[in-house]
């Protein structure tokens, strides 16, 4: 059909080269080249990860971003694979950010286990699709039994409920998501629709929209309570599902910065007073994402069950703690939720993108079943019936398989190292007197900032204005300090805002540390917290003229 002489000249795209890339190498030759493409991708790149201790490299983002200004797709291919795979490990790689060093500890996004890499390559090469049997088969009924264990691990009902449940077309204990940000959103989509339930002259909200819903049930508005320190990702959930940001009604943290209990009834009482209003949830943190701090969730279950409101449990971060028998007490109070959160591509170290929601009634998920005419017929076990997503990849299958390469056992050693290297970490900010602690580290998280000690008396002996003034300085210097520890590369915390006491009517900035990979030990953090006071130095030679200026 084509001249294939040429071919040795130039790249072309024709059938030949086509059907090539779409067939499984058949001679030895070309597996070998495979393998030898794989070889690249594994070793190139960890190589590259091991030997390139620092974060970053030293290149100006607007230089690189000068460097990505090309608009147009080429006609003709350009490269081969072992081309690209090169151009990859020699440009981008070096380029991105290296957060498998044990010095970036500013996010929660790591280091992640090896074989993680070899069972992300597996469900590629598989490419089920488990919206529906017709696609996935097994890999369907895999992630029925993966969410089973794991909400039997939260909820710890008996044998006869999980038998009943594994495998029931009928009922869903969860579902996998592709993040936190979207299992939030289907646990409040459920929380709303249990809400607006038909009445006669409604079909539902799902069917007939919220402006019904309003006439029919006679409300104005519909709430949902969270503390201050919750997630901009309920936010979101808030503004699709129709609700609106404004009614996310965030409530003060106490002297514990987790949820104030007592502020948190009398706003649910004041809300019951109000005839048009109606509560959808009521959202617990187990780790928030700024400080690590688990609301007191057993407490927060009591006043949902006495006023009859849908409890959420955002663990996106926290979850997996219920994996180490030593911290799971941390989390009591979880099984009470009606639907909680859990990344996993936080804390079960997985690969970018996974997360997950569940669900304590297998029949809470009816509020968002979904059929089509072609996929999710009724009655068929299609999860594609019950999930947000569409099309989905097979993530239950890397879950099941690093559950049972690493066992509960090894990822509570990771959480649980976590949680004493930050405490750890808190000391070693209280030895030195150029720094504050700001938040002592309940999880693995912790803040704190430079406060050379002439600046922190100051504050303390002033009123609020010479407060806010000490803190806007403070702020200055915290934001140069990391901004150019992050650019030179060799380690990075990240940066927030937050009050210095829990009661502060303002917010200061902080320095963010989250302590999730294991190679990231008391030299590692002992050398971040050198590097910050030599550039603090540095940048701000003499406290007085800070002071002065
Ligand atoms: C990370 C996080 C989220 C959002 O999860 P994504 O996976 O980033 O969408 C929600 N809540 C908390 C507490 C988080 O830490």
């Amino acid at each position: 059909m084509e001249n294939t002489s040429k071919k040795n000249y130039r790249l072309v795209a024709d059938w030949e080269t086509l059907h090539r890339v779409f067939i499984r190498p058949e001679d030895e030759d070309s597996r070998l080249t495979l393998v030898k493409y794989m070889e690249q991708i594994l070793y190139g790149l960890h190589d590259f990860l091991e030997t390139h201790v620092g974060v970053t490299e030293e290149i100006s983002l607007i230089k690189l971003s000068e460097q990505y200004t090309d608009t147009y797709i080429d006609k003709h291919p350009a490269k081969k694979l072992n081309d690209v795979i090169k151009d990859i490990i020699d440009e981008i790689a070096p380029r991105a950010v290296n957060v498998a060093s044990p010095y970036f500890v500013g996010h929660m996004t790591s280091a992640i286990p090896f074989f993680m890499v070899h069972l992300k390559a597996i469900t590629a090469a598989l490419n089920q699709n488990v919206i529906k049997l017709e696609t996935s088969k097994v890999l369907s009924l895999l992630e029925k039994q993966v969410l089973a264990k794991l909400h039997r691990l939260i909820y710890q009902f008996d044998d006869a409920f999980y038998q009943h449940h594994v495998q029931n077309s009928e009922t869903s204990l969860g579902a996998f998501t592709t993040g936190g940000t979207t299992a939030n959103l289907t646990a409040l989509w459920v929380a709303r629709n249990s809400l607006l339930q038909p009445i006669s002259g409604f079909q539902g909200i799902e069917q007939d929209g919220l402006f019904q819903a309003m006439k029919a049930h006679q409300i104005e508005r519909i709430v949902v309570l969270v503390s201050k320190r919750g997630h901009y990702s309920l936010n979101k959930a808030c503004g699709v599902l129709g609700l609106g940001n404004a009614n996310i009604i965030p409530i003060d943290v106490d002297e514990k910065r987790s949820i104030d209990l007592h502020r948190l009834r009398k706003k649910i009482q004041q809300l019951s007073r109000e005839n048009g209003t109606r509560i959808a949830a009521v959202v617990g943190i187990a780790g928030s994402t700024e400080t690590g701090i688990v609301d007191p969730l057993d407490e927060i279950g009591d006043i949902c069950q006495e006023y009859g409101i849908h409890y959420h449990v955002d663990a996106a971060w926290g979850g997996p703690v219920l994996l180490s028998e030593k911290y799971r007490h941390m989390l009591k109070g979880i099984e009470r939720a009606d639907s909680i959160t859990i990344d996993c591509h936080k804390q079960f170290y997985m690969p970018m993108t996974s997360g997950m929601v569940y669900f304590k009634d297998p029949a809470a998920m009816n509020q968002i079943v979904y059929h089509a005419r072609y996929v999710n017929r009724p009655g068929s076990v299609d999860l594609g019936i019950k999930s947000l997503e569409g099309s989905r990849e097979a993530n239950s299958l890397i879950l099941d398989s690093a559950l049972k390469i690493m066992g509960s056992q090894g990822y509570a050693l990771l959480i649980e190292h976590g949680i004493e290297m930050a405490r750890n970490f808190a000391e070693m900010i209280r030895s030195r007197s150029l720094f504050q602690l700001i938040t002592s580290p309940q999880l693995n998280i912790l803040t704190y900032r430079i406060a050379p000690p002439q600046l922190q008396e100051e504050r303390e002996k002033k009123d609020q204005r010479v407060r806010e003034k000490v803190d806007s300085i403070l702020d200055d210097i915290n934001i140069q300090v990391q901004r150019k520890q992050r650019e030179d590369g060799k380690s990075f915390v990240s940066r927030t805002r937050l009050p210095v006491k829990p009661g502060d009517s303002h917010d200061t900035v902080v320095l963010r540390c989250v302590i999730m990979n294991p190679l990231t030990g008391v030299e590692t953090l002992s050398a971040i917290l050198d590097e910050q006071e030599e550039i603090y130095h540095a940048l701000f030679p003499q406290v007085e003229n800070v002071i002065a200026s």
